[in-house]
């Protein structure tokens, strides 16, 4: 459904989602060309086994950056330490490529872009998410990825959004090209509009109205190394889900069920002990659940934004579009 004028008026009575999709529009672009340049492409910092590149901490500066000069009291709780860059030539290079988005920045302001300011008080201060490029194996290997931006009030998101370049229209086109910016804010709706390009206009999301387990199908992540594919299968099994599941990068997974497309995205972690990060999942929690679907734990209870860094409360996630819900959930209990 096409929601043009209604959300032009959200979009200017709101400057926080106005600002979230103008920044994550321009940060997707210049993401895209920089992949797509000799310059970067291949130059990956490998952190503690997880591939970090100069693009992710380009993207976190230049969104710090613009966070810090809109609204510079709002803390930010994200992902990357592009302090920790030792290697002086790297740094140079992320200067530069910070500077292709903020031509006007001086060698002060790109520092300070680097050195973000944590919230004091998660249950007190409004704070924002990011995760800068969620998914660096997908956008390594041409695969997904996505930039998430969330808002956090009073231990809420009351806004998330989230530029996922390269996500075609539909799962199965063979092409995609340039993807799509998702917008869901709390109590007035999830919307979806082209990075590029009019393209129609703004679209509002609804999560599918599937009931019957039988033909449905789950998603899941790429990369297993802290969710449990095998646990997923179990459960799909138990419900009767018969089909592959879909894999796919970052939060574009919580596209797919906002626009309908699966009903289910599955993560169970791998070892016991471990707690999702906050920046997983933010911006792509309040797009379900704003598209008609929802969102807890594997034991049905909401996710808790109580703690800053990790979703210390919530064990696992259940992602769906509401119908399926509480018999995952039930599934799922019994397999804990
Ligand atoms: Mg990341």
């Amino acid at each position: 459904m096409k929601v043009g004028h209604l959300l032009s008026s959200i979009l200017s009575r709101s400057t926080e989602a106005a600002f979230a999709v103008g920044v994550l529009r321009r940060v997707a672009l210049l993401s895209e060309s920089w992949f797509a340049s000799e310059r970067v492409r291949g130059t990956d910092l490998r952190l503690k086994n997880s591939p970090v590149t100069l693009i992710d901490y380009a993207v976190q500066c230049i969104v710090n950056a613009e966070l810090e000069r809109r609204f510079p009291l709002d803390g930010l709780v994200c992902e990357e330490a592009p302090l920790s860059i030792a290697d002086s030539r790297l740094r140079r290079q992320l200067y530069a490529m910070i500077r292709e988005a903020l031509p006007e920045a001086n060698d002060r302001v790109i520092r300070d872009s680097m050195n973000y300011k944590k919230p004091a008080s998660t249950a007190r201060e409004r704070y924002w998410v990011l995760d800068p490029i969620d998914g660096t194996a997908g956008l390594l290997a041409g695969r997904q990825y996505a930039t998430a931006l969330a808002l956090v009030e009073g231990q809420e998101v009351v806004l998330g959004s989230m530029a996922c370049p390269r996500l075609p229209a539909k799962c199965a086109a063979p092409h995609y090209s340039i993807g799509w910016i998702y917008l869901g804010l709390k109590n007035q709706g999830a919307y979806a509009h082209r990075i590029k390009g009019k393209g129609g206009g703004w679209r509002e999301l609804q999560v599918s109205s599937f009931e019957d387990l039988g033909k449905a199908t789950y998603c899941e992540s790429v990369i297993g190394s802290h969710t449990s594919p095998r646990s997923h299968l179990k459960l799909a099994r138990s419900l009767g889900i018969v089909r592959n599941p879909v894999r796919v990068d970052g939060q574009c997974k919580y596209a797919l069920v906002a626009r309908g497309e699966v009903c289910l995205y599955l993560r169970f972690p791998k070892k016991p002990g471990y707690r999702e990060r906050v920046w997983d999942h933010a911006a792509g929690l309040i797009l379900v659940e704003e598209a008609g679907g929802r969102v807890t734990d594997l034991r049905g209870e909401r996710i808790s934004l109580a703690d800053d860094y990790r979703l210390k409360e919530s064990y696992g996630v259940i992602a769906s579009n509401g119908s399926v819900h509480d018999k995952v959930v039930e599934r799922a209990r019994a397999l804990l």
